[in-house]
């Protein structure tokens, strides 16, 4: 007899443990650990997930009183060291374990347990994304001595297209009209046979040009000491490349990534879902081929589920992905490479809120491989680890990249202070350095990269009377408006509005009733139409945002529209600041480099320095030498100052010294508690609550502080109040187990949620 660990998937329980059950005979050849299977748990059916397996009565329990797996559903998908990933994630997140082993199951396949009707049977609910089969035709072996008509045409035309291996049904169809009747007619007499193949979804070929990873003749010295570094790394022990924009960190990647499978493993790379391109991925397809298998948000289900079996199968032993790739099953890791470590969206924003970056740390851990992380804008968690070599018992090492490779070099950059144009009677978005830098580019021929800083004050209306700032009257934020269409938009919630008629149809200001609105700062479409004017017809204009990007391919059309172009601008938000490598590019302008110095996070001067830097490396990547003008009212300020004279220590030294002043990461650890809802008095009443068993269970213990409860900093959203409470710990303090329990402790009535969030990222 076997007793299997099983995690019940109840959505409306959040069970934080395993269960026990008996594995009947008959079916135990099946169960494995990561097998989906259904149980009975108090008097109802349920789904679970074997986590652990032994032959031996687990301690304290009785066997007669144990209960049988009844069936299993699924095959398994992860294995035991999974499975202890799982169980850490749920305790370190204060996440709810059936939520953290979900991250781990085929995409598009999941069995619930459900009810039609009050109190009919329990009843199974799959849904499933499995696999689908294409039709191939080829030629029989009596086939390929099959003389056709001389009079058909289309009897010929297909023998000739099968002459040389089999053909699928439906580009058969496309190229010879009636192809199928055709077919199935020399089905018959034995010429042609129809065969199933899988097909593997997601996985077309890209076309850009640049997209490729030819093989350089010679490392450069600082790729040659980060292989060195990585080569020298135990299991789990983490190397930080720190390389300049350009100096051919993917280059590091795809060697190591090389060595590792010739010792027959495995290799798992993270990028930033926004990177996540034709280019990205096309370099390390035309170095791995058919090996490499791609998970992102933006690919189908079907898509999705064919990458993720690729892994499981073996037939890809390189996974490229977002940062839900750390949970495909690939056997035998031997490296995980996490490129643009200090990206924000490697934090979900979503139960379970877990950091990449820390699962990665645990996972390489696990599997005793090293985990390689690289930016040219090292995270200050990261920088700090590596200052101090060891963050949670392993060894952090740092290896620098100082210099790009060739004669590229790094660009010159120059700050134009706006206040100064303005002073100067330019009332332009563009400045005179600017204007300049866009002739010169007009001039030779070449092609420049426009940044537009969105997040933070984008376009937003002010009362050029009282200086108010119309605000969405269901959440409190600002509402942003939208040249084209003469309206405001919340970007929470999507309500918009003419603006005529905000609030009313007889005023413009909610606050005094002027119909004197301004705007204040600028989108894209503006930045757009302006340089139009500059450039006339001189040079091809790609505007990349938000709204252009929505679309499946987008995003790859427009990048291939600028590759393609003789002499082009691209005009675009913060998702064109990264990962793009085009040589052509010689200017880079910032249009407001300082909009997000004014955001209310602590990480706010971080994120703007690594905006500037990472966008200032897409000039100059070729031959020819790039500039970067950025525009700033806030030209003194040490993140625009170090970009300015490429001395990040500028930057560093005075963040440090602040983050450590004000215990904020990484010299503390943060945990966020949230909770909203419709009614004020309740969330206040259950956050009062939270707040109290926190500060209970602190106590006195050292480096631990709760502020708070408070109104979060955007108040309402869609009609629900939201407040929270802010904990901060010592950097190794076990802050998931403290609040998770909290937070499990407290009845919470209909209609209020509560969110724990460790380390958060964004605390509005
Ligand atoms: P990063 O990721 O560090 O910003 P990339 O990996 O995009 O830099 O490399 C920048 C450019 O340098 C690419 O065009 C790449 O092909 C080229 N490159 C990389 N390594 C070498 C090398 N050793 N010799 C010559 N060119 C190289
Ligand atoms: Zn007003
Ligand atoms: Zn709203």
């Amino acid at each position: 007899m076997a007793y299997a660990g099983v995690v019940l998937d109840i959505p409306t329980r959040a069970l934080d443990q395993a269960f026990h059950y008996l594995v009947p005979d008959e079916i135990e050849p099946d169960v494995h650990i990561g097998s989906t299977v259904l149980v009975s748990f108090s008097r109802r059916l349920a789904v679970g997930y074997v986590t652990s397996l032994s032959r031996e009565i687990p301690e304290g329990l009785d066997p007669s009183k144990l209960k049988p797996i009844e069936r299993v559903l699924a095959d398994p998908a992860f294995d035991e060291q999974a499975a202890q990933l799982a169980e850490w994630i749920a305790r370190e997140y204060a996440a709810p374990l059936s939520e953290s082993i979900r991250l781990f199951l085929p995409p598009g396949q999941s069995v619930r347990v459900r009810k039609a009707t009050e109190d009919g049977p329990w009843e199974l609910e799959e849904s499933s994304a499995g696999p689908v089969d294409d039709r191939w035709a080829s030629l029989t072996e009596e086939g390929r001595s099959f003389e056709p008509k001389r009079n058909s045409s289309r009897q010929r035309a297909l023998v000739s297209a099968l002459s040389s291996g089999p053909v699928r049904m439906a580009e058969l169809s496309a190229m010879i009209p009636g192809a199928a009747s055709v077919v199935s007619a020399l089905e018959k007499r034995g010429v042609v046979e129809i065969v199933r193949r899988r097909r593997i979804r997601g996985s077309e070929q890209t076309t850009l040009s640049s997209a490729t990873a030819a093989r350089p003749e010679a490392l450069t010295q600082g790729q040659g000491n980060a292989l060195a570094a990585i080569g020298q790394a135990g299991p789990g022990e983490v190397v930080l490349v720190d390389g300049v924009t350009g100096s051919g960190k993917t280059e590091v990647y795809l060697a190591a990534i090389e060595r590792v499978l010739e010792q027959g493993r495995s290799a798992l790379v993270l990028v930033p879902e926004i990177s996540l391109t034709a280019q990205t991925v096309g370099r390390f397809r035309s170095r791995f081929g058919e090996r490499v298998a791609v998970l992102h948000s933006r690919l189908s289900v079907g898509e999705r589920f064919d990458q993720w079996d690729m892994a499981r199968t073996g037939d890809a032993s390189v996974v490229v992905g977002a940062r839900s790739a750390l949970f495909a099953p690939l056997s035998n890791l031997g490296i995980i490479i996490i490129d643009e470590e200090h990206e924000g969206s490697y934090k979900q924003d979503q139960s379970p809120r877990y950091h990449a970056r820390d699962v990665a740390a645990k996972l390489a851990s696990l599997r005793g491989c090293p985990l390689v992380l690289g930016s040219a804008t090292p995270s200050l968690e990261s920088l700090v680890r590596c200052r101090e070599g060891s963050h949670r018992g392993v060894a952090w090492h740092r290896v620098e990249m100082p210099e790009r490779p060739g004669n590229a070099v790094l660009p010159h950059v120059q700050v134009v202070d706006m206040t100064r144009q303005f002073a100067l009677g330019n009332r332009s978005i563009f400045s005179k350095p600017l204007v300049e830098g866009i002739e010169r580019v007009l001039e030779r021929r070449e092609k420049a990269v426009l940044m537009l800083n969105r997040r933070g004050f984008a376009s937003f209306l002010m009362c050029r009377e009282c200086g108010c700032v119309p605000e969405c009257p269901h959440c409190s934020t600002a509402l942003t408006y939208h040249e084209r269409t003469h309206s405001l938009a919340c970007h929470t919630c999507g309500s918009s509005w003419p603006v005529r008629a905000y609030p009313d149809p007889t005023t413009c200001c909610p606050n005094c009733g002027s119909r004197f609105l301004a705007q204040f700062g600028v989108g894209t479409q503006r930045v757009e139409d302006e340089l139009a004017m500059l450039v006339g017809d001189r040079a091809t204009i790609v505007r990349m945002d938000a709204d252009t990007t929505r679309g499946k391919g987008a995003h790859q059309r427009l990048l291939e529209e600028f590759d393609a172009a003789e002499c082009a601008i691209l005009v675009g938000t913060q998702m064109i600041a990264k990962g793009l490598d085009f040589p052509e590019v010689t200017l880079v302008g910032v249009v407001n480099a300082d909009t997000t110095l004014k955001l209310p996070d602590f990480r706010a001067a971080e994120r703007t320095h690594d905006l500037l830097e990472q966008v200032a490396g897409r000039a100059g990547r070729g031959e020819v030498p790039g500039e970067v003008i950025v525009q700033t009212y806030w030209a003194s300020h040490p993140a625009i100052r170090s970009v300015e004279a490429h001395e990040r220590s500028l930057f560093l030294e005075a963040e440090v010294s602040d983050r450590r002043e004000a215990y904020y990461p990484p010299f503390s650890r943060l945990g966020n508690i949230i909770c909203w809802g419709r009614s004020l008095g309740e969330v206040t009443r259950v956050l009062d609550e939270v707040a109290r068993l926190v500060r209970e269970r602190v106590g006195e213990q050292e480096g631990w502080r709760v502020l708070g409860p408070a109104d979060c900093l955007k108040a309402r959203v869609k009609d629900q109040y939201r407040r929270h409470l802010l904990v901060k710990a010592p950097p190794a303090a076990d802050l998931g187990s403290l609040l998770g329990a909290c937070a499990r402790e407290v009845d919470k009535p209909r209609g209020v949620s509560l969110a724990v969030d460790i380390d958060p990222h964004d605390m509005m």
